[in-house]
């Protein structure tokens, strides 16, 4: 008899493992708690996989095999904890579409800085030429595509909630960009149970793979102090150093090994700090990928930047608006307002997790001329920024926020909204938090 296979969520992921499952062969089912979108109902129908909403019924559930988790379903589910009770595996999608492919995987995970990453990296390999695919986080599942596709490479964003269930799963090339404190609410606000999580994506590498990381990140030097050095460590930084893979010497961008290349500091598509860490992480991947360092270079220096990110919106009256609502941990912001060049007004708020802001206190000092408070409980900004003397909006809508803002700002100054928390309390999602900042923006 077959073996069974149930899949728990039907978002992208879901529906994607439920087809890679039907292809090969295994009795599949799929459950989700809510409503399934449209888009992936057809795709079950289409192709006569059996599935259920709004509910988990525990007999077409508990006589699974082994069982794929949505990673938005936390770990302590009650239904995951039935499933372990009986001892079912549970695997991520990424987990089991890497039983069936030999693509060579480049994974890129970090509390910040993941699909900026891989987008550059997809579209430096795309621009050499190769035959890749794009999956996790962004675009189609990976599970969709070794079904129905046929890659050579695929570069893959991976959350911390998508390590976590994985055990076997083999990084050709792993990219750590840094660890700072992030979904701790998932992680029993455990800091070290969120690092060993984005550390998965090393495990199973051999010294024929290659581990790229961000080389001054306190926290992954210290975790890495446990394992002792390997061959296969590519580090980057800024400030030369001997063993590094990538850093700026003289203003020039410097990669060294495999092949030894240079580009001009200011050629780089993408601007600030964060982004030259992103610029190096990617541009070491294609060069241990054999891609040529001219279509590096010029990969680099044309690629266009991805929405939500620090993305520049409109200058009106000499205000320059720029939307960064993907910043939805405190680090990101820090990160923003570190490239901002002029004064700048913050509009930040929303569902907060946790949030420390004592990170970010001496960046909103410096740089910031105004606050703008965007959320549904704005009392622990009021409680922690009040203090430092600048004037303050409080606000409930974008709508206010981006009038709050035009009201306060002067000439050659910056708006720049950069939350510092998850959007949901006002928002359906950063993506929207982020288009109706734009929309607002252009009715100015
Ligand atoms: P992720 O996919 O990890 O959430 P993104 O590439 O979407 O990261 O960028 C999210 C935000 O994080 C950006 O708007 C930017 O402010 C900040 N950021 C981007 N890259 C980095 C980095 N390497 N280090 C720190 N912050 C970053």
């Amino acid at each position: 008899m077959a073996k069974r296979i149930v899949i728990l969520g039907a978002g992208e992921s879901g529906a994607g493992a439920a087809v890679l499952a039907q292809k090969k062969g295994f009795d599949t089912f799929v459950s989700d708690m809510s409503v399934i979108k449209e888009k992936y109902k057809n795709l079950l129908n289409e192709r006569g996989i059996a599935w259920e909403e709004g509910k988990h019924t525990e007999e077409l559930i508990l006589n699974a095999d082994e069982v794929i988790k949505s990673p938005g379903i936390p770990n302590n589910a009650p239904m995951i904890l039935k499933i372990k009770e009986r001892n079912i595996p549970v695997i991520s999608e990424i987990e089991f579409a890497g039983r069936y492919t030999n693509a060579k995987m480049i994974c890129i995970t970090g509390s910040n800085g993941k699909t900026t990453t891989t987008s550059l990296i997809y579209h430096i390999f795309r621009k050499a030429g190769l035959n890749v695919g794009l999956a996790g986080n962004i675009g189609q599942s990976l599970a969709y595509q070794v079904a129905e596709c046929n890659f050579d490479y695929y570069v893959i964003e991976l959350s911390s909630f998508q390590l976590d269930n994985m055990y076997q799963f083999h990084a050709d090339i792993a990219i750590l960009m840094n660890i700072t404190p992030d979904h701790l609410d998932r992680y029993d606000y455990k800091m070290q149970n969120y690092v060993d999580a984005k550390f998965r994506i090393i495990q199973n590498q051999t010294d024929n793979d290659a581990f790229i990381f961000w080389n001054d990140d306190p926290i992954i030097q210290k975790e890495l102090s446990k394992y002792g050095i390997h061959g296969h460590y590519y580090p980057f930084a800024e400030d030369k150093k001997e063993g590094l893979a990538a850093f700026v010497d003289q203003n020039k961008v410097c990669f060294t090994k495999p092949i030894d290349f240079n580009m001009e500091q200011e050629e780089l598509a993408l601007t600030g700090k964060h982004n030259l860490f992103n610029s190096m992480a990617a541009g070491i991947s294609a060069n241990l990928a054999g891609i040529h360092k001219e279509c590096i270079r010029e990969a680099l220096m044309d690629f266009k930047g991805v929405e939500h990110r620090l993305e520049r919106v409109a200058r009106v009256k000499e205000v320059e608006y720029i939307n960064d609502s993907k910043a939805t941990n405190v680090n990101s912001c820090w990160y923003a307002l570190q490239s901002m060049r002029t004064k700048t007004i913050l509009i930040l708020g929303g569902k907060d997790k946790g949030n420390d802001y004592t990170e970010i206190a001496q960046l909103v000092k410096e740089k910031c001329c105004g606050l703008i408070y965007l959320g549904l409980h704005n009392e622990k900004l009021h409680q922690f920024f009040d203090s430092f003397g600048l004037p303050v909006a409080d606000v409930q809508s974008m709508k206010d926020a981006v009038n709050a803002a035009y009201q306060m700002a002067q000439k050659g100054e910056t708006v720049l909204l950069s939350p510092c928390c998850a959007s949901f309390d006002l928002f359906n999602s950063y993506e929207d938090r982020g288009d109706q900042f734009k929309e607002c923006v252009k009715n100015l």
